[in-house]
């Protein structure tokens, strides 16, 4: 309901912008290496707007537009004019929208600075996530990044001196190539990074992925891999140094100055439907029986442009989720949140029964060794449980 008691519906856009200026050895999105100028910025605005016609039959008409979120790849070296043309044909194609409409794009140190963050506020964007990845010479190398520390820092002050209030810093631990990263050295990171003035901070541990060269190297024995004792000090140490300075640590790889959470991935997080256009996009819309409908689009960036031109989406994939697979979805991604997620409430509003005997079992069993609180049907991961997180939402399927 909005504060009129009308009845709405929270929307998601997620737009993917698919070429980078280089592919990190460990990254396992859709993306492309290709400068700038080899960019058909025009014609990939043209194309999500074509989807977007496409694809606006199954926004539902009590739909509120919460956030759009551009992702990638590297968004940030997209034209901000593209950009701003393929925002502003979403925002035209959702019925209402939120006063405090979230517009987040990823950005990269080596496509970013204070000119184009200016660029991009005049389009309508009002957050910037910047993949940092670390501040250390030799780690930044290994990861493949183009960009040195001093070039990460920049850009955060680059996007605050523009007039961004709501900046993001994202980090990678568990970094064991370059200069192997101690538990300190990670907490120290995460402290440099805080100090530009930051309200918000995604710390990950960098894992291997297969069909990335990093996942290569690891199949043959010849990528230097973090120990498990080293990634778990890492991510307390992480935790302690941001709490120390007022974050919370709300979402098992993500902090934030209390207010300042990520509004579009909470979304994701609590089962928010959401539209995903672009190349490799992924959407999720529910259905009235409980039952979702999720598409993704074909990840090479020339055949997704000629199906949404040929008034097609080429999709990868299309499948129908049950309402006990989005339960499960619901358990794995609440769990991650710091308030963990209300079983009850998530059962009724897909209409499914949570509490099999076989979960009731397990909730039992991971309360009395303090992994999982329980109060009443609000689960939630206990503190110093969390780096567990996956092997107890396994523990509840
Ligand atoms: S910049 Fe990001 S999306 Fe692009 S290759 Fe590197 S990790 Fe992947």
């Amino acid at each position: 309901m909005d504060l009129s008691g009308n009845s709405v519906r929270s929307l998601l856009v997620y737009v993917h912008f698919p070429y980078c200026l280089k592919k990190c050895p460990y990254c396992d999105f859709a993306s492309y290496p290709a400068t700038a100028d080899r960019i058909d910025h025009v014609r990939y605005a043209d194309a999500i707007i074509a989807e977007l016609g496409l694809r606006a039959g199954s926004i539902p008409a009590d739909a509120e537009l919460a956030s759009v979120f551009f992702g990638g790849g590297t968004p940030s070296l997209w034209e901000p004019k593209e950009l701003g043309r393929a925002l502003k044909a979403i925002r035209a194609a959702v019925p209402r929208e939120r006063g405090d409409l979230e517009v987040t794009v990823e950005c990269n140190p080596s496509s970013f600075d204070e000119r184009r963050a200016s660029a991009m506020l005049d389009q309508g964007v009002n957050r910037v996530s910047i993949g940092i990845q670390s501040l250390d010479s030799e780690r930044l190398a290994f990861l493949g990044r183009l960009h040195d520390a001093d070039g990460g820092l920049e850009a955060l002050r680059a996007a605050m001196r523009a007039g961004f209030t709501r900046v993001s810093g994202d980090l990678i631990f568990g970094v064991q190539g370059g200069r192997p990263q101690t538990s300190q050295a990670a907490s120290c990171e995460v402290d440099r990074v805080a100090e530009t003035g930051v309200r918000h901070l995604s710390a990950y541990g960098l894992t291997i992925e297969s069909g990335t060269q990093f996942g290569e190297l690891h199949r043959k024995g010849r990528l230097p891999v973090a120990t498990d004792d080293v990634v778990v000090d890492s991510f307390f140490a992480i935790e302690e140094a941001l709490t120390a300075r007022g974050f919370s640590h709300y979402e098992i790889s993500n902090y934030a100055v209390p207010g300042e959470e990520a509004r579009h991935n909470l979304g994701y997080w609590r089962g928010a439907d959401y539209l995903g256009l672009g190349c490799a996009a992924v959407g999720t819309m529910s259905r009235a029986d409980g039952t979702a409908l999720r598409h993704k689009n074909h990840p090479d960036p020339g055949r997704y442009m000629k199906g949404v031109f040929a008034g097609a989406p080429t999709l990868a994939e299309e499948e129908v989720l049950s309402a006990e697979m989005r339960l499960q979805e619901r358990i794995m991604l609440g769990l991650r949140l710091e308030r963990g997620l209300d079983l009850a409430e998530a059962g009724r509003a897909l209409g499914v029964d949570p509490f099999t005997p076989e979960r009731r079992a397990a909730i039992d069993r991971l309360a009395a060794s303090n992994r999982l609180l329980v109060e009443g049907s609000h689960l939630r991961v206990a503190p110093q449980a969390r780096a567990l997180t996956d092997g107890i939402v396994a523990a509840l399927f």
